[in-house]
């Protein structure tokens, strides 16, 4: 499917899932704009993928200034028919969660919920004014079960499920679509950093999943892109586990 014409806002688009998706859309013909907190190198792949996209910088702990981003893929683009909410933090402190700081839990639900929510209400708006849209949340295996020494990530994540319940219902009457999709265990940076860390097994890991490996980052790119296009008319409120089994069977993601 062509997407020419679109305007499309990808957050967390420097890395991982997010970049995948970035090239994705952008390959079938979207102008997206690449969020990120990490500036310089969000730069450097909105001009990987040539003329026509762009690049903003935003720590999405700031809920106002998610609210701006979506107001600035507009000016960019003159519309947006997709965001995708994907940046995400997970746990580091290695702490439970009645061990954590206030501040450190605040912060975590701040990025992973609270932008996604104040980046859908604007786009919401701006959606329905042109006509509807599509918004994708990235939720996570998490989201279903409790993983040690990331309670906080797992709650933001189940959050994320039910606010994508919420704001369908209240989207569907704009022509606006939200849906979510959980991702298993996936290659990226993330997950290098924590098995580096020494706080994941990768053998383990991989040991609870059906499909015997990692999922890949272009996997998940095209779930979303999947849930975006019309193909996905029929789909609201919902979310498609991609986790290579592991939920089917009673592994963890
Ligand atoms: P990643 O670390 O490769 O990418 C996350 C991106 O988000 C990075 O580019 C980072 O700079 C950006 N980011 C972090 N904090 C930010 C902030 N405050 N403001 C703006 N941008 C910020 O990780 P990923 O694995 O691609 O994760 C993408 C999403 O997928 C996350 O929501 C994550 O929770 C979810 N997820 C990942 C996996 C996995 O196995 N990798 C599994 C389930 C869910």
């Amino acid at each position: 499917m062509t997407r020419a014409g679109q305007g499309v806002l990808v957050t967390g688009a420097a890395s991982g899932i997010g970049w995948a998706t970035a090239r994705r859309l952008a390959a079938s013909g979207a102008r997206v704009m690449l969020a990120d907190i990490d500036g310089a190198r969000v730069e450097a792949r909105a001009a990987e993928l040539g003329p026509g996209h762009s690049a903003f910088a935003v720590d999405l702990a700031d809920t106002a200034a998610a609210r701006s981003m979506v107001g600035a893929c507009v000016e960019a683009f003159g519309r947006i028919d997709v965001l995708v909410n994907n940046a995400g933090v997970t746990d580091s402190s290695g702490r439970t969660l009645e061990e954590q700081s206030p501040a450190a839990f605040a912060r975590l639900m701040a990025i992973n919920l609270e932008a996604a929510l104040a980046a859908s209400r604007e786009a919401l708006v701006r959606m329905g004014a042109t006509g509807g849209g599509a918004i994708v949340n990235v939720a996570s295996g998490a989201a279903f079960r409790a993983i040690p020494y990331r309670s906080a990530y797992s709650a933001s994540k189940a959050g994320v499920l039910e606010m994508t319940r919420r704001l369908a219902s209240v989207a569907s009457g704009s022509g606006v679509r939200v849906n979510a999709v959980a991702p298993g265990f996936i290659r990226t940076e993330l997950i290098a950093a924590l098995i580096a860390e020494g706080r994941l097994d990768p053998a383990a890991a991989i040991a609870k999943v059906p499909l015997g490996r990692m999922g890949e980052t272009g996997e998940i790119a095209a779930v979303i892109d999947f849930l975006s296009s019309p193909r996905a008319r029929g789909l609201l409120g919902t979310t498609l586990v991609a986790d290579g089994g592991s939920q089917a069977y009673g592994g963890s993601g």
